[in-house]
């Protein structure tokens, strides 16, 4: 039997939410209005035994003491006039010998009858102590024996009273309140359908939606109900998850178109030197130098652009990984600087000041994050300008500071924030200075995530043709234990 139940409920587990939600809510009402009606039955039994077993015992008190009174009693009882009964209530009187001496109500039931239709089990309302039960098709009538004696005689007197005089209007109380019952049931069963449906239907509509999407198509959204409920919060994390969906898919559309374009052009110009060389390059020894020098040059364009889209990829997929350790803020500029002024034949490169401070980073992205700006500062500097590299300590915020200016064409007011997008380039034509490496729009967002890592802030003061100063500012190291 266990068994069986445990596996109805197992069965109920697997059913569908709302049919779940419809028979558990519609089962919950079944039994508290069932509870509410054997309640209101019992009641109703109760007030009434109760109400029988009041009068009987207020008419036996009457009675016993209008006895005691015996001077007023005919000794016969037979004009007992004075005798006090409760209205309803039906004296009768035996002598020791049970002969009957007094009768309230000659015209109530038969003492055989009565005895004939005593009941062995009466309900638990009734209180069986004093009180017997005679109960037929229509009525239940309670019966109170007491014993007394009277002018030194014993007699005893009992009592009768109908409980129900109707039983069968009681019977049609109990079908009525049954059949509310099944219409209730039947009732929260229906409306609970509806209403569970109904509120269900968000979670329908999000299916649909969900099956809808395709991987390139995620602009469908699901309909927001004005309702403020768990649903509607469902469906808003649900759209909200594929705004996220769509941003990313479109940044990794954009991403690979701008990487295939990026590549594009250093390929078409390799493949057109490399025609120029068959056509000529064997005869003419300067066609040829020509040509290998700009195959070279398009690929260290190339190798630099993979570099960067492998960084950034590495980035993205959390695979780029940082060993940060205390390192010498001051060491990193000077060997930055360095190299920088190796390289750089055509400007002025200045070492302002570079103070030792200690900073937890990882230290080839940090100098990766100052060749950067380094090498920007070159790219957009026409020949002969000036660049200036400084580092030093802001004691009053425990900040190492880093600050690479120059004197190049400056970056306008709209693009300064827009410059540490990928790909983004201020145009070109325009800002680079002559005969620098054509850039990739790429450096400045690597910058920007080493400098996230690091919790590095970047901020730039920049004016169109007169020039740039980034700066950066990074926490001091403080030691654990200090
Ligand atoms: P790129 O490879 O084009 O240099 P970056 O992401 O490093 O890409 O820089 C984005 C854009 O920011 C550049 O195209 C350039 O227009 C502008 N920029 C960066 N640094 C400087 C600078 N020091 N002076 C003027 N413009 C700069």
């Amino acid at each position: 039997m266990w068994l069986r139940n445990n596996s109805i409920f197992k069965e109920l587990k697997y059913l569908k939410i709302s049919i779940r939600l419809t028979l558990t809510y519609s089962v919950m009402i079944a039994v508290i209005l069932l509870i509410i009606n054997l309640l209101t039955l019992s009641g109703l039994y109760f007030v009434l035994y109760h109400q029988a077993e009041v009068e009987i015992d207020i008419s036996t008190k009457k009675t016993m003491r209008q006895l005691e009174l015996g001077a007023i009693m005919d000794p016969s009882f037979r004009k007992s006039e004075s005798l006090v009964l409760m209205p309803g209530v039906v004296l009768r009187i035996f002598d020791s010998e049970g002969k009957q001496v007094y009768d309230s109500e000659p015209n109530y039931f038969k003492m055989e009858w009565l005895e004939e239709h005593k009941v062995e089990n009466p309900p638990i309302w009734a209180n069986t102590d004093v009180f017997s039960v005679i109960q037929s098709k229509n009525m239940t009538i309670y019966r109170r024996d007491v014993p007394m004696t009277f002018n030194g005689n014993s007699y005893d007197m009992v009592f009768f009273k109908v409980v129900t005089a109707e039983n069968s209007t009681l019977e049609s109380i109990k079908q009525i309140l049954l059949g509310a019952d099944l219409v209730g049931i039947i009732i929260a069963l229906l409306v609970g359908h509806f209403v569970i449906k109904g509120s269900l239907k968000p979670v329908r509509a999000l299916n649909d939606t969900a099956k809808s999407i395709q991987v390139d198509d995620l602009s469908r959204r699901i309909e927001v109900s004005p309702a403020n409920d768990e649903l509607t919060e469902l469906a808003n994390t649900f759209n909200t998850m594929l705004d996220r969906l769509e941003a990313g898919f479109k940044a990794q559309q954009k991403f690979v178109s701008d990487a295939s374009h990026e590549l594009r052009t250093p390929l078409t110009v390799i493949s057109g030197y490399a025609d120029m060389l068959e056509r000529w390059g064997g005869k003419d020894p300067e066609v040829l130098s020509e040509a290998i020098s700009a195959i070279k040059s398009e690929a260290g364009d190339m190798q630099a652009l993979i570099e960067k889209l492998l960084f950034l990829a590495r980035a993205d997929q959390k695979r780029q990984i940082l060993k940060k350790e205390p390192a010498d803020m001051g060491e990193i500029i000077e060997d930055g600087f360095k190299k920088i002024s190796m390289a750089a034949s055509q400007h002025e490169i200045k070492l302002l000041a570079s103070e030792g401070g200690i900073v937890f980073a990882d230290i080839v992205t940090m100098r990766q994050l100052l060749r950067i700006f380094l090498e920007n500062s070159m790219k957009y500097t026409p020949s002969g300008g000036h660049i200036a590299i400084a580092g030093y300590i802001d004691k009053e915020y425990n900040n190492y500071i880093v600050e690479i200016s120059d004197d190049g064409v400056g970056i306008a007011k709209e693009d300064q924030e827009k410059i540490f997008q990928r790909f983004y380039r201020v145009d070109s034509s325009r800002t680079r200075a002559a005969g620098t490496p054509g850039g990739t729009g790429l450096g400045l967002s690597i910058a920007k995530w080493i400098a996230d890592r690091h919790d590095i802030k970047i901020s730039l003061e920049s004016e169109l043709g007169k020039g740039t100063k980034f700066i950066l500012t990074m926490p001091l190291y403080v030691e654990e234990n200090s």
